[in-house]
């Protein structure tokens, strides 16, 4: 059976693709764990941090920065954790390379006063 990443990479199958270039693409994860989780994979298969080029594995944190911003630029997040599972034991589930981008949508210093008022009043 084909990766289902590599599949995403060429458009085989479905995704909600967010940036992609040469030899990267992100793409929302399927079960986000918060507001525009996102994936950035190789589109060459590599399955670990062991297996993936170093020219590559450059390209993947550039391209994850540009993923940081234009999440910042469209939902004000200012917040991201940065993740990337290497091996079943570590949580890896997808055996092609990827990063996860999480943005935390964080507290933006309102007052005490005017958390209760919006909570009180959704
Ligand atoms: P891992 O646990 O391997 O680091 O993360 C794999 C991630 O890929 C999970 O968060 C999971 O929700 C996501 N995922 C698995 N299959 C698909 C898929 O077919 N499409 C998308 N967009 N995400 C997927
Ligand atoms: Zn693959």
């Amino acid at each position: 059976m084909e990766c289902i990443f590599c599949k995403i990479a060429k458009k085989e199958a479905e995704s909600n693709i967010v940036y992609e270039d040469e030899k990267t693409i992100a793409f929302l994860d399927l079960n986000p764990r918060g507001l525009a989780h996102t994936l950035v994979i190789p589109k060459d298969h590599f399955e670990n941090i062991f297996e993936i080029d170093e020219e590559v594995h450059s390209n993947i944190y550039k391209s994850v920065k540009k993923v940081c911003e234009k999440i910042k630029k469209a939902f004000n997040v200012n917040d991201f954790r940065i993740m990337q599972n290497n091996g079943k034991d570590a949580g890896q589930v997808v055996m092609h390379f990827h990063t996860h981008v999480i943005p935390i949508l964080g507290y933006k210093g309102e007052s005490l006063e005017e958390i209760a008022k919006k909570v009180r009043e959704a």
